[in-house]
């Protein structure tokens, strides 16, 4: 039925690949394609040696995606019908550019970020709206856990749950251990870029900026326990109080143990998080780069990582005149990913959706031409979808997780 390009084999990359080759019915025929092809070759001979994907219809390439003609000309080769791009919020334009050029639809699961400032809005990617919508395709952005499912969660309630919201709070917490003294579970530039930056928050029209984890509160996660968490400013609440501007109210705690901070701590005191170029014996050297290539790779930490993840939205405003709560999360375990798919479970969380998302667009059930964020869209069929893939979800009335 469908062609699909997926670009990058890193953690997500792998999850996305094997998710897609189990969808057999909408993904027909697959493309893998990274930086470093041996990385896709290995993630496919694990799809051939699966008795549940060994059918699966797949391929791989090499690829430059900060370079547009390489791509627009992999694609014309392949002539897919979605790209599906999980390398690094840096290739986003690039991608999306590629998308125009040869006529294709698009999705990612993070924001554009330029290189040289960690800066995370939609801004660059809100600004294609008009050359997706002349051309009469579809991107839609950041369908990955959070951002992704948590927009999902969010129109999900607001639409079978509340007549109007008030406040939201997406609760992330990473309650597994990976066994290394120090280690991110996605990409670690991108992952200490996101943390170390100041946090932010929304209240009653406007951002109010707060020092780096300044802001920190216990949560009692549900099948986890309670785990101190940290206010983080995070993609998506920039597209959720856009699209749900009655909103007075909106915060992203994410948890951290406190080995993790005392090491960020440490790495930030020293100078290893900058992301400006340092003269090092003749050469330029950018320290966070220098610093991902010491850091165990996250597709490496599946192997023995137990525990649980446990991410979800809380919601309050009322219905029919009377004040409600309702919290919707996941719970996702690290062992089972493993088993699953030789993946730990932050890659799995995001995968999966970004999987979801595309079997939606290319089954024709999520359509529309210009630049879409996820709560844009009907959330009834992704939520029935995440139960049929390995993101089963549960939902709490009236229990209020954060204050
Ligand atoms: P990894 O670092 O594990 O993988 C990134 C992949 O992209 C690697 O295969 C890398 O190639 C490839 N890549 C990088 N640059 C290029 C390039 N110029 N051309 C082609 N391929 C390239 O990261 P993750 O898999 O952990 O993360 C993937 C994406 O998912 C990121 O954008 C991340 O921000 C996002 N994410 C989203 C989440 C969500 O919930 N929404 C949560 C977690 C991650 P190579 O192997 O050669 O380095």
């Amino acid at each position: 039925m469908a062609r699909v390009l997926i670009i990058g084999a890193g953690g997500v990359g792998n999850v996305v690949a094997k998710k897609c080759a189990q969808n057999h019915a909408v993904f027909t025929d697959i493309l893998l394609a990274s930086r470093t092809k041996s990385k896709c070759d290995a993630i496919v001979a694990e799809i051939r040696a699966s008795a549940r994907t060994a059918s699966a219809k797949i391929a791989t390439a090499q690829v430059d995606a900060d370079n547009v003609p390489e791509l627009a000309a992999l694609i014309r080769s392949f002539k897919p019908d979605l790209v599906l791009n999980v390398a690094l919020p840096y290739q986003d334009l690039t991608i999306m550019d590629a998308c125009l050029e040869t006529g294709v639809n698009y999705l990612d699961t993070a924001n554009y970020e330029p290189r040289d400032v960690a800066k995370f809005e939609y801004s660059w990617q809100w600004a294609y709206q008009k050359r997706f919508e002349e051309k009469g395709l579809m991107a839609l952005l950041g369908c990955g856990f959070d951002p992704g499912v948590t927009n999902v969660f969010t129109a999900w309630m607001h639409k079978h749950r509340f007549d109007s919201v008030n406040t939201l709070d997406i609760v992330d917490c990473n309650a597994g251990d990976h066994g290394k003294a120090f280690a991110t579970n996605f990409n670690p530039e991108i992952n200490i870029r996101e943390i170390t930056q100041k946090g932010r928050y929304w209240k009653d029209g406007q951002w109010i900026e707060t020092q780096p984890l300044e802001i920190h509160v216990p949560v009692d996660y549900p099948s986890v326990g309670p785990r101190e968490s940290y206010l983080l400013y995070h993609e998506e609440l920039e597209s959720l109080v856009k699209h749900f501007p009655k909103i007075s109210q909106a915060r992203f705690w994410m948890t951290f143990g406190q080995e993790y901070i005392k090491h960020l701590t440490v790495l930030q005191n020293v100078g290893m998080t900058r992301i400006d170029p340092v003269d090092f014996q003749g050469h330029k050297v950018i320290p966070l780069e220098f610093l991902k290539a010491l850091l165990p790779e996250p597709s490496s930490l599946g192997a023995g990582y137990t525990g649980k993840t446990c991410i979800g939205v809380q919601l309050r405003g009322s219905k029919a005149g009377m004040p409600t709560t309702h919290f919707v999360y996941n719970v996702c375990d690290h062992a089972e990913c493993w088993q699953e798919v030789q993946a730990q479970a932050v890659s799995y969380t995001t995968g999966v959706p970004a999987m979801i998302g595309a079997a939606l667009m290319l089954t024709g059930v999520w359509k529309g031409a210009g630049v879409f964020n996820v709560e844009q869209l009907d959330p009834d069929p992704f939520m029935t979808a995440l139960n049929q893939w390995g993101l089963p979800w549960q939902e709490l009335a009236n229990v209020q997780l954060v204050h």
